[in-house]
């Protein structure tokens, strides 16, 4: 998908909804919400960890709120004082411990180097300026204006994964949240053919469910459906709008 990425893009804009279940990190995830923003398509992100499955639902609509609207993509650029102990060389340490590659990274990086006047940055001017302005320069080439224009996306950080193999994460807990996308997603296209539903009424695009309850139930949560006015992906896709209209 990073190194492909133009076939995803392709099959998107033929596409209503996208469904990611891909544990890579926050800025695919970022990467991916973008992309439905840009296109106006539906966004169903889903997670597990342990017992425990989290659903979200973004409708893509440019007055709805999206995925970025209420998550942070701080940690993915930034590193342990154990990883930084090894730091040396910018590019074999960000391919090293954030999968970071490609020739796309190679100029976001010469650009950093160039704007900050570092050729041979320590450690610490590494991970207090260098990573800043690496992130902030992600961040704006994955915004809904380009993020359908690249050949890959194998500049973006890759997160660590947690250890789950003590704490479950097991088949059934992953199958149930694979189904429960799909759910949540027919859920919001009957919601809207529903005539009688109260539009005013906030959509709960929210699911939290823990399959180790007691009783056999489960829970759901929701949030109302508000966008952060700074939020920068919906900022964009309505500067989008208002360029070409
Ligand atoms: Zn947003």
């Amino acid at each position: 998908m990073l190194l492909a990425y133009v076939e995803p893009v392709e099959i998107a804009k033929k596409s209503t909804v996208i469904f990611n279940n891909i544990d890579y990190g926050a800025i695919f995830d970022y990467a991916v919400n973008s992309l439905c923003k840009s296109l106006g398509i539906i966004y169903v992100s889903g997670s597990t960890y342990a017992n425990n499955i989290d659903i979200c639902l973004y409708s893509g609509l440019l007055n709805d709120p999206c995925w970025t609207c209420s998550n942070l993509t701080h940690d993915s650029f930034k590193f342990t004082n154990q990883e930084l102990e090894h730091f040396n060389d910018i590019r074999s340490f960000l391919k090293e411990n954030a999968l970071i590659s490609g020739e796309k990274c190679q100029s976001i990086i010469e650009e950093c180097i160039n704007e900050l006047n570092i050729v041979l940055p320590s450690q610490s001017e590494f991970s207090t300026l260098f990573m800043p302005l690496y992130q902030k320069k992600v961040l704006q080439l994955l915004l809904p204006q380009s993020i359908q224009n690249y050949q890959s996306i194998e500049f973006i950080p890759k997160d660590r994964s947690f250890p789950t193999r003590t704490v479950g994460s097991w088949i059934g807990v992953c199958l149930s949240g694979s189904c429960l996308i799909v759910n949540t997603w027919i859920k919001y296209i009957m919601k809207n053919k529903n005539s009688t539903f109260d539009i005013n009424k906030p959509f709960h695009n929210w699911i939290q469910i823990n399959l180790s309850m007691f009783d056999g139930s489960y829970y759901t949560t929701g949030f109302p459906n508000e966008q952060d006015p700074n939020c920068p992906i919906c900022s964009n896709a309505k500067q989008m709008v208002k360029q070409d209209s």
